[in-house]
């Protein structure tokens, strides 16, 4: 007889999950089991609603349960279920929504490579620009500059350049990263203004580059808010000047928009809109969906495109499921949900309404920081405000904070001290007030 599905998920030891501590799963009742999901809200299986203040994982914008979505996907898959994009061959959904994001992403960044994550999506760009320097003569211009608390995905490559200390240390890529210092200023800071503070990050970049040489240097890649290292913005100016630096040394500036493209910002994309500058490659996943189908792109600049598609070679480089219609076809239908529904707009207004509830808790005692913008905040506990003392690993603080949130009816995300907040971008006013209620009562009963 086949047993419960409950059953199954509740005892589950053929699943291996991500990020977790697959011993403390063993025991009874250590899983949450999603079952259900409709607009801003998330149904456990005994029924129990709750806010779904993480966005799935940062990428349901546009909420659950969307039927249009559902019915473009079904319809895409009667049409064509899958044709690949490699070859000669091609699609109209895939062919479609590269022009539709190539239309809104900011200047020169006209040429789309599909993947299906954003892992994926940042490996790619660093292949593509391999293969952009040697047919430009220069195979030696490899090195990928990064910063401690990135986070950029889960493969080799990815995880390289993701912050050291957000896995066993050991990546085949290695060797191919090098990690600049953390832009976090109420960290890192020390002593110094927030002004001073970006020229020394500014002249870390410059001495690193001087270091390694920037003729072996392909790219320097950042989020225009770390996400996963705790939601970090940099100090203000940081990305444009960043930016400036790569250009005057033929740098290229990788903004990973993984989380803030989408309007999770306000705007289909940060880098230019928020951040005042236009870089040479935008990698994006999540939002592009909002998770509907796992889809990433990677979309270059016209001189990337005009170097890797000259006529001399294949561009090497290709994935079964890149550009799949089903995915295409749900990226189609989420930007025009979010364009019809003037979506990045709603949230110039509801997120920073939302962001500012949330700088309001930084009236209880163990509230140290809260960061970020819109629909992209940290809370960091604190167990001495004045030193900033971190709380010791093992106190559990964020876990507590999140699990004190469950039992109120809202999901929130914890990482170390922090507490992460990336609700589905649909969230109205009450509902944003009772996020606020909810986190001041479980911080309150943790303090
Ligand atoms: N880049 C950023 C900024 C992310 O936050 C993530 C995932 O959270 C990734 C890349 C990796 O994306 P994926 O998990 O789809 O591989």
């Amino acid at each position: 007889m086949a047993r419960d599905t409950l059953e199954i998920l509740a005892q589950d030891d053929h699943l291996i999950q991500s990020f977790a501590d697959l011993n403390a799963l063993k025991q009874q009742g250590a899983r949450t089991v999603i079952s259900r999901a409709k607009g801003a809200y998330v149904y456990d299986s005994d029924g129990t609603e709750m806010i779904d203040g993480i966005g799935g994982l940062w990428c349901v914008n546009i909420g659950h349960g969307n039927t249009e979505m559902i019915d473009a996907i079904t319809d895409q898959l009667k049409t064509l279920d899958y044709y690949s994009t490699f070859y000669n061959f091609t699609h109209p959904a895939a062919a479609a929504l590269a022009e539709k994001v190539a239309q809104l992403a900011p200047g020169h960044l006209n040429s789309v490579y599909f993947g299906n994550s954003g892992s994926v999506a940042n490996d790619s760009a660093i292949r593509m620009l391999h293969h952009y320097n040697i047919r430009k003569g220069k195979p030696e211009k490899k090195m990928v500059l990064s910063r401690h608390g990135a986070y950029h995905g889960s493969t080799h490559l990815a995880m390289a350049m993701t912050t050291p200390g957000y896995s066993d240390g050991w990546h085949a890529a290695n060797d191919l990263v090098h990690h600049l210092r953390s832009p976090h200023f109420w960290r890192e800071g020390d002593e110094l203004t927030e002004a001073e503070f970006l020229e020394a990050l500014i002249d870390d970049l410059i001495a690193s580059i001087d270091r390694i040489g920037a003729e072996n240097i392909c790219a320097f890649i950042a989020e225009p808010i770390q996400g996963a290292g705790g939601v970090v913005p940099a100090p203000k100016g940081y990305h444009k000047r960043a930016w400036e630096v790569c250009k005057a040394n033929d740098i290229k500036y990788i903004a990973d928009e993984v989380v803030t493209a989408f309007g999770r910002l306000g705007h289909f994309f940060a880098s230019e809109d928020v951040f005042g500058m236009v870089p040479d490659i935008i990698t994006t996943a999540k939002g592009l969906t909002s998770g509907y189908q796992p889809l990433s792109a990677t979309i270059v600049s016209d001189d990337i495109h005009e170097v890797i598609s000259r006529p001399d070679g294949m561009f090497l480089h290709g994935m079964t499921y890149s550009g799949h219609p089903a995915a295409a076809a749900a990226g189609l239908t989420n930007i025009a949900i979010m364009e019809r529904e003037g979506i990045p707009q709603r949230v110039r207004t509801t997120g920073k309404r939302f962001e500012n509830n949330l700088r309001g808790l930084i009236d209880i005692e163990i509230v140290g920081e809260v960061r970020g913008g819109h629909f992209m905040m940290g809370i960091e506990f604190v167990k001495d405000r004045d030193t900033k003392e971190s709380y010791p690993d093992d106190a559990q603080v964020g876990l507590k904070v999140a699990r004190a949130c469950q039992k109120r009816g809202l999901i929130a995300r914890p990482l170390g001290n922090v507490l992460i907040l990336s609700p589905t971008l649909i969230m109205d006013e009450p509902m944003i007030d009772r996020i606020e209620d909810i986190l001041r009562d479980a911080i309150t009963e943790v303090a």
